[in-house]
């Protein structure tokens, strides 16, 4: 059964003598299930306050608070005030002081960040809250959380390098070496190459591909005009890719 340290403070009209301790002491130990936990000694900086300190079951502590003080207030004798108080236990306080280490560590080194001129979102160039992006360890916006699942809006700077560019393409598929020369990516994407360009070199990344293939343009399969495959709006059926005007509306 865990148990918790209590503090009860006795303030008596006269200068404590043998009977007063001992009228504390007795009173602790009825009130503990560990009479070993009791001591009993003077409050610093208060001669005419006693204390009594010792162990309780941790779930009664709630409901004995008011037996606990009133058995000193029955037993000990001249006493004129009473409190009690419940200190944390030593491994609770070194639990609380690791804790708070722990917090001002990561306040430090939030701040050494800060003052390196690279913290700072490749992307949209926020100074706050970012991480470094596995797949090429340089700062970028901590956002996941901002992207609304199957909203397929583009706010996350972290989802736009990890879904949208070779970089974390490459690394997510475990291709080895640099995206830019790998054969593997280029393979993946040989009848794409107008997506492979665009992750190769949108926005999203903060460095590009040096010498993008030329690729032919996307042209819908019924009018011919010139379809960005990056932008969406098309449909791509057996037919060939449409654009936004020709393709079939599914609520017709
Ligand atoms: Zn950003
Ligand atoms: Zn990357
Ligand atoms: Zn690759
Ligand atoms: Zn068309």
């Amino acid at each position: 059964m865990a148990s918790m340290k209590v503090r009860v403070y006795v303030t008596l009209s006269v200068e404590p003598a043998n009977r007063h301790s001992d009228a504390m002491r007795s009173s602790a130990s009825s009130r503990t299930d560990d009479k070993a936990s009791v001591s009993v000694f003077t409050a610093k900086g208060d001669s005419r306050t006693l204390v009594a300190e010792f162990t309780v079951p941790k779930a009664r502590q709630m409901d004995v608070v008011d037996r606990i003080v009133q058995e000193f207030e029955d037993f000990v004798p001249d006493a004129i005030d009473f409190s009690a108080s419940f200190p944390r236990s030593e491994a609770d306080e070194r639990k609380a002081k690791r804790a708070s280490e722990r917090a001002k560590a990561k306040r430090a080194a939030a701040r050494e960040a800060r003052k390196d001129p690279a913290y700072r979102c490749f992307i949209c160039g926020k100074r706050t809250k970012l991480v470094k992006t596995e797949c090429c360890g340089r700062w970028i916006c901590d956002d996941e959380h901002k992207y609304q699942l199957f909203s397929y809006a583009r706010n996350s700077c972290h989802r736009n390098h990890r879904r949208f560019t070779l970089c974390a393409y490459h690394y997510d598929n475990g291709h080895k070496g640099d995206w830019k020369t790998c054969p593997k990516c280029r393979d993946d994407f040989k009848d794409e190459l107008e997506m492979f360009v665009w992750y190769g070199t949108n926005e999203y990344n903060w460095e590009k591909l040096p010498d993008p293939p030329a690729y032919m343009p996307t042209t819908c399969a019924k009018c011919g005009k010139v379809i960005r495959l990056s932008d969406g709006g098309y449909s791509h059926g057996k037919d060939g890719y449409l654009c936004g005007s020709c393709m079939p509306n599914p609520f017709a």
